[in-house]
């Protein structure tokens, strides 16, 4: 298992996410985000217009993965 922050995977706040792999923890971030979206807190908001912005290209969203990818493979295991 690794751990990665809201705030490391384009959110807003420290809640942490554990997953044993980047998709699962791509979902994990996700799911999190829409339930601060329903929330309508506002600082989420803000960082999710930011990630929309990245999003209109497939190649700054390929990029952005890509980056979030390597960045959890270099993360120590949780021990
Ligand atoms: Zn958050």
């Amino acid at each position: 298992m690794k751990t990665m922050t809201c705030k490391q995977l384009g959110g807003a706040c420290d809640t942490k996410f554990s997953a044993n792999t980047f998709e699962e923890i791509a979902e994990l971030s996700k799911k999190h985000g829409a339930e601060m979206f329903q929330k309508k807190d506002s600082a989420h908001l803000e960082a999710m217009n930011e990630m929309r912005n990245l999003m209109q290209s497939p190649e700054g969203m390929q990029a952005w993965f890509e980056n979030k990818r390597k960045e959890f493979a270099s993360l120590p295991e949780n021990l």
